[in-house]
């Protein structure tokens, strides 16, 4: 059995939140110089160095890349064999969600979804615990804009839609988000299971780095297909036209049953903020 301190916890959460506001993965940038590469639209390239240019002084500058910081979602994958000292877990995300928001001047965005009235310290973050085998405790926090959060969608298809109909859902939705989740976007899928973990698959397919492919070829090339379809769009950076509108499109499925197929779509802005650290 590992003990692990709920002070630890309150730390590296803290951390985590400060870091990922600041620092853009060097796998987004690297995917925006690709982008600007292959982009035609002189509008489009110019976005797409403004957003790098962007990065580049938010992480210089230790100041947040894009002024919505975000709900904090927090996944925890905690080993069978850990035992957490010191108080609830729960309460020590919320207390470094709350210490990071704070030392980091990082926008508080949450409030009651029926009062409106702003909970004043960005809390209470979306956590979700997954129990895994042996000691480990690892912990990886979204910093989530809604802009795009607002553009995703899950959906109940019957099963003769088929995968085309997966598709043609998705393009479509990517179609009618226009330039409201600050292209260019990353399109996480979830197809599969039950209706609220489509959605978890789909904001979990986030979390994958770009430009690595998918462990099924299968899945695979229905994410370069889709990704072609939706760049052919012509939405392209911040919605002003051009190629890229996309930076990837990752799928996560699982089984379901056979009355179904459920299918979610997250959408992630380029500001695809997520850090993670091992205890
Ligand atoms: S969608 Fe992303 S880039 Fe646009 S305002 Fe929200 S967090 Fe910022």
């Amino acid at each position: 059995m590992r003990n692990i301190q709920t002070d630890q916890v309150v730390q590296v959460v803290r951390d985590l939140a400060m870091l990922a506001a600041t620092d853009l993965g060097s796998d987004v940038l690297d995917a925006l110089e690709q982008a600007k590469a292959a982009e035609t639209s002189v509008t489009g390239i110019d976005i797409l160095g403004r957003l790098i240019d962007n990065a580049r002084i938010a992480y210089r500058e230790k100041i947040p890349m894009c002024q919505d910081t975000g709900m904090a979602v927090v996944f925890i994958e905690m080993g069978q064999e850990v035992h957490i000292e010191g108080g609830s877990l729960k309460e020590a995300i919320n207390e470094g969600v709350r210490r990071g928001y704070t030392d980091g001047y990082l926008r508080k965005s949450i409030c009651d979804p029926i009062t409106r009235e702003n909970t004043g310290d960005n809390t209470p973050a979306v956590i979700h615990v997954e129990v895994v085998e042996g000691e480990r405790f690892k912990i990886t926090l979204v910093m989530k804009g809604f802009g795009s959060e607002n553009m995703s969608r899950v959906t109940m298809l019957p099963p003769s839609a088929g995968i085309q109909g997966v598709r043609d859902f998705i393009v479509q939705l990517v179609s009618e988000a226009g330039p409201n989740p600050c292209p260019p976007t990353i399109v996480g899928v979830g197809v599969g299971g039950t209706m609220e973990m489509a959605a978890l698959m789909a904001k979990k397919a986030l979390l994958r780095p770009l430009g690595t492919t998918h462990p099924d070829p299968k899945i695979g090339l229905l994410e370069d297909e889709w990704l072609e379809r939706i760049n052919r769009l012509g939405i392209g950076p911040q919605g002003l036209g051009g190629r890229v509108t996309s930076l990837a499109v990752h799928i996560n499925t699982m089984p379901t049953h056979i009355a179904s197929i459920p299918v979610a779509v997250n959408i992630q802005c380029h500001a695809s903020r997520h850090k993670s650290a091992e205890l």
